[in-house]
Formats: structure tokens, C-alpha cells, sequence
């Protein structure tokens, strides 16, 4: 069962070894131990829903608290404290494109307001109902998750839009196929939420981005039914995948998509490589993405990611003696870590990884085999369950994140880092903040920042100090001209900093697309423009 009000399985969790406390304890302080709301009075909290009584739609009390809010930072302090303001009414599982298309038109009928609803994994305000007169109805498409179609001779899976990243994974390996979109989110986040929010998965390198991915579907809009048919290329005027592409629920209901796919790779593997410093480790996977170099995955962490990584992985006497080797090396308290991944044929593979080598040598790196890699490997979906934990013990975390030209990236990540580190110190706290490239490109690369602090005695005061470390933050990203968000889309955290992005004619499109498929202003009213 899904944790109602934190990260993934409620069976899955994540112990803080004692090292582990005792390094954050270090960084920011010992953490408040606080009581969470339980169900029960978060549940006291749903108000009778305003909806008729409807064959499609459930009023349940528990489902409409379990689908009021996603995961953002704000979102786990409204549910852990119990103040989640806004419920739906009631929440809906279609099972076929009929039953989206009958629930859009009874919407569009009694003036239901309706926020289609995939994983629920959002971390900026997509899915949570905003306080309203009209009802609000959230439409679950998880019940959507089969595979329709797999077209080998094209390699083109038609997919239904509810499926999660393992079930997608799940039928098309046993095919021998791959989709390899493999966000942090994979275990519970659906192809629809990925493709409205433009979503970038650790192999994007190698993948691609849902973008490259999406090569057609099906869609319920408020208006009609919009089909997108698949070309492999096309010059007949503006792609309309791209107006659904980040379109975050506004325009209409993806029900079907139909993805480019590969053939199960061969082989993969991933490694794990040690710099001096992090600038010498950014030049050097710059290098790499700009000499067109094979690999499938670079992930550069900053010297004090690379810290915290070690810290919390409870490999004490490993990291111990780790740490005593480099340093005997030259290796000494800026080392940074990367983490490379090569994913193809023997032959590619073997390629690819000589020729990273080679550049990587060049820069001062220092590989070190396959066993940092593997660790990599097996915590990649598994790292969200800790943040159940440290909340727990005391702590709020959040990340952030943006894409900027190269020339741009060292210095907004060092700005970035020190507002947040600083970002409290009028209330006398201390942040622990860390930073990895996680997505490069030939002309820039995604900046991740990971921001951590102790949460206060009240939800409110804690949501406040949110508030003033994203803000700084966001700040600098938009002085540098980075981009609001690589990944996670705009929801409602970033709508104000859109129009930046925009410009006056581009919100104006923003807003006549909204307006000419959604002539009622039913469809997740407040995300990505507040209208
Ligand atoms: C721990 C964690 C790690 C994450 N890691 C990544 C990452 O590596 N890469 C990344 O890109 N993102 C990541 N995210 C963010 C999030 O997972 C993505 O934004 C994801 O694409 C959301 O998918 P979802 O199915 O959960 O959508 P939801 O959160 O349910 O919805 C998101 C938006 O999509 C709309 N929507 C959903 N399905 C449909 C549909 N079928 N038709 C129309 N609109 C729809 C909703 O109305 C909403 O506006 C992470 C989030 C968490 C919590």
C-alpha cells in the first residue's frame, strides 16, 4: 500500500545508520522530534464532498485525502501536519478512453472543476485541488496501464497513459524491449504525468528525454478528441506534440501514447570515478558530452555531495578507508564523485567507455571500477524512501533544479548553493545543501541541488523557512538565465517565475492554447499560469 503521506510503499523503509544521524546532527543540528497527524485526524479534516452521486466517481473520504496532495516539500508538511486546506470531491478511475471522455463531459455539463491524476509524484503543486466554489473532481488514470500495441519492425509501443514506469518496463522487456525513461520517480510516476511535464530520466543521455520518446497518442480534451498521428519526422508547420508536450493537465487527458522504443541492451554497466575537484569533473563531462561520446549516464557530484553520499550509506569502515586511500593520493576533501553509465551492444559499450576514459584521465580522474557504480545501481529508485526517514528524525529536505548554457553552470551552482546554505541564518539555522550535474548536454548541462535543514516546531514555520530558501534560490537561477525547471515542470511553485521564461508573447499563447481547448476553465484551473 502507498504511504498516504510520504514517499512510496509503506513496507519499504529506509533506517538512518547511527553514522548517519550523527553526520546530520553535525551539519544542521539534532533534529526536533515531532508528532506527525495520523490518518484519522487528517481524515476528520475532508469535508462532505459536493458532488451528486455519479457511477464513475468515487466520494470516499480516505481516496479523496490520498489524492489532495503530491510530494513536494509544502505537500508533505500540509499532510504530515494534517492542514491540507483542499480535497477533491471525489475521485474517478476510468478505465478506457470512453469512460475519460464521458467523465470530461459531465464535468464540462455540471461545471466540475477536474485535475487529471497519474502517480501523484509531482513535487511542485500539480495536483493538489486549489479552494474553490465549483467542485473538484481528480480524475486517477492508473486503471490505464496496458500495452496496446508493440510495432517491432518500427520499435513503437502504444502504451495506455496510467502505466508506471515498472509496468512499462515490465511488458516490454518481456518482449525484449526497452522504453528507458527512468526518472527518480520510476516506481510510481505514469507515462501521461511524464509526458505533461516533460519529464528527463537518469539515461536521458542515452534515451532521451520523454520529448525524444513521445512519438504520438490519443488525447480527451474538453473540445474533442485530438489524435496525434506518428512520422518520423514532419516539416507540415509547428509539431502539436510540443503543445501537449509540458501542457500539466491544462489542455485535455492523454490517454494513449505511442513511444519510440529499443531492443533490451546487451550490456550495461556503471562506474564510479573520483576528481580532484568538482570543476575539474564538470569540465571533464563536458568534454565528454561535446566530443559525442557514447555513454549513457553522468551524474558529477560536488564535493559535499559526494561527502553526504558516503556518509549516509552506512558503509562506515568501506568510506573510512576509502577516504584514507585517496587522500594518500592527492585525493584530499574537494574530491568529487561522478558516475558514469555505458548501456548498448558489447562492442559500443567497450567504445564508449575507453573513449570517456580517455578524457576523464586527461582531467585528472581517477576511476575506480564498478562497485560505487553498483551502489549506484541499486539505490537509484530506492534513495526517495530516506526522505521518509529524515523527516522522522527531524529534518525537511527538498531539491531543486535548472539547466543553463556551460558557461554559465559552475558559478549559478556555487550562488545557488551559498543562498540556501545562508538562507536561515537570521532565524539562527544552518542548511546542508549539495549539488550534482545530472543531465549533460552539448551546450549545458541540469544543475540538481539537494537542500536540507530541520524542520520547526510548527508546520507553519517550517513551510515560512521553505518559502524563503526556494525564493532565494529561485532568484539567483532566473538572475543567471537558467531555466525554472529541467524536470519538474512549473505546477503552481513556479508560476510566478514563468512569465521570465516566457515573455509577454509567450504567455500569451500559453494562454490562448488554455483558453481555446478549455473554453470553461475546467482543467487543473492554476497550474502552470494562474488562470
Ligand atoms: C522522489 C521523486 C523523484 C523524482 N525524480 C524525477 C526525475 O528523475 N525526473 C523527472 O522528470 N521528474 C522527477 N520527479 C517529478 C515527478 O515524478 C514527475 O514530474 C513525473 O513526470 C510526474 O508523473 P506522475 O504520473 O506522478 O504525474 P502527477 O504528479 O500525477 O501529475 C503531474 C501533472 O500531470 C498531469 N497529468 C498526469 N497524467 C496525465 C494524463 N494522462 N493526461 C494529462 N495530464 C496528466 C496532472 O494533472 C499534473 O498536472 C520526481 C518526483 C519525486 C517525488
Amino acid at each position: 500500500m502507498k504511504r498516504w503521506n510520504g514517499w512510496g510503499d509503506e513496507a519499504t523503509t529506509y533506517p538512518l545508520p547511527d553514522s548517519a544521524a550523527h553526520y546530520m546532527a553535525d551539519q544542521v543540528g539534532e533534529g526536533l522530534h515531532l508528532q506527525d497527524a495520523t490518518m484519522e485526524q487528517a481524515l476528520l479534516a475532508v469535508p462532505s464532498s459536493c458532488l451528486a452521486p455519479h457511477p464513475l466517481i468515487s466520494t470516499d473520504p480516505e481516496k479523496r485525502l490520498r489524492h489532495a496532495r503530491g510530494q513536494s516539500l509544502p505537500d508533505w508538511i500540509a499532510l504530515r501536519s494534517g492542514q491540507i486546506r483542499a480535497f477533491p470531491d471525489g475521485v474517478a478511475y476510468p478505465g478506457s478512453n470512453e469512460e475519460v471522455r464521458t467523465l470530461l463531459e459531465y464535468a464540462r455539463k455540471t461545471g466540475i472543476k477536474l485535475i487529471p491524476f497519474g502517480g501523484g509524484t509531482s513535487v511542485v503543486g500539480h495536483i493538489n485541488p486549489l479552494p474553490s466554489e465549483a467542485p473538484v473532481l481528480t480524475m486517477d488514470l492508473t486503471r490505464l496501464n496496458r500495452l496496446l500495441a508493440l510495432d517491432e519492425t518500427s520499435q513503437l509501443a502504444t502504451f495506455e497513459a496510467g502505466v508506471t514506469g515498472p509496468e512499462i518496463e515490465k511488458q516490454l522487456n518481456a518482449r525484449g524491449y526497452t522504453l528507458g525513461h527512468f526518472p527518480q520517480s520510476f516506481e510510481l510516476s505514469t507515462l501521461g504525468g511524464w509526458i505533461v511535464t516533460r519529464s528527463s530520466g537518469q539515461q536521458s543521455y542515452h534515451y532521451g528525454r520523454i520529448e525524444a520518446m513521445f512519438a504520438g497518442g490519443h488525447v480527451e480534451t474538453p473540445i474533442g478528441t485530438m489524435d496525434l498521428p506518428v512520422h518520423p519526422a514532419s516539416a507540415v508547420g509547428p509539431d502539436l506534440k510540443q503543445v501537449l508536450l509540458g501542457s500539466e493537465g491544462r489542455l485535455g487527458v492523454v490517454t494513449q501514447a505511442i513511444l519510440r522504443v529499443c531492443r533490451y541492451p546487451e550490456f550495461e554497466a556503471f562506474y564510479g570515478v573520483f576528481f580532484h575537484d568538482w570543476q575539474q569533473g564538470a569540465n571533464a563531462v563536458r568534454q565528454i558530452a561535446q566530443a559525442g561520446v557514447g555513454v549513457s549516464m553522468l551524474r558529477m557530484s560536488n564535493a559535499m555531495e559526494t561527502t553526504t553520499t558516503l556518509a549516509l550509506s552506512g558503509q562506515d569502515v568501506l568510506v573510512k578507508w576509502a577516504g584514507r586511500g585517496l587522500r594518500a593520493i592527492g585525493f584530499g576533501d574537494e574530491r568529487a564523485l561522478l558516475v558514469f553509465g555505458v548501456t548498448g551492444t558489447r562492442r559500443q559499450t567497450t567504445q564508449a567507455r575507453l573513449e570517456a576514459l580517455e578524457i576523464i584521465r586527461a582531467h585528472g580522474g581517477l576511476m575506480t571500477g564498478t562497485a560505487i557504480g553498483r551502489m549506484w545501481k541499486k539505490s537509484r529508485f530506492y534513495a526517495p524512501y530516506l526522505r521518509n526517514t529524515l523527516w522522522e528524525a527531524g529534518y525537511a529536505l527538498d531539491t531543486l533544479e535548472t539547466a543553463i548554457p556551460w558557461s554559465e553552470v559552475v558559478g549559478t551552482a556555487e550562488e545557488v548553493q551559498k543562498v540556501l546554505r545562508e538562507g536561515l541564518a537570521d532565524v539562527g539555522e544552518r542548511v546542508l545543501v549539495f549539488a550534482h550535474l545530472s543531465h549533460v548536454y552539448r551546450d549545458g548541462a541540469s544543475i540538481y541541488v539537494t537542500y536540507l535543514y530541520r524542520r520547526a516546531n510548527s508546520p507553519e514555520e517550517t513551510l515560512r523557512r521553505w518559502q524563503m530558501l526556494k525564493g532565494a534560490a529561485s532568484r539567483v537561477i532566473l538572475a543567471h538565465g537558467g531555466t525554472i525547471s529541467h524536470q519538474h515542470g512549473v505546477g503552481l511553485d513556479h508560476v510566478a517565475y514563468l512569465a521570465a521564461e516566457k515573455g509577454p508573447i509567450g504567455m500569451q499563447t500559453l494562454e490562448s492554447l488554455i483558453r481555446l481547448f478549455d473554453p470553461d476553465g475546467m482543467m487543473n484551473p492554476g497550474k502552470l499560469l494562474a488562470i
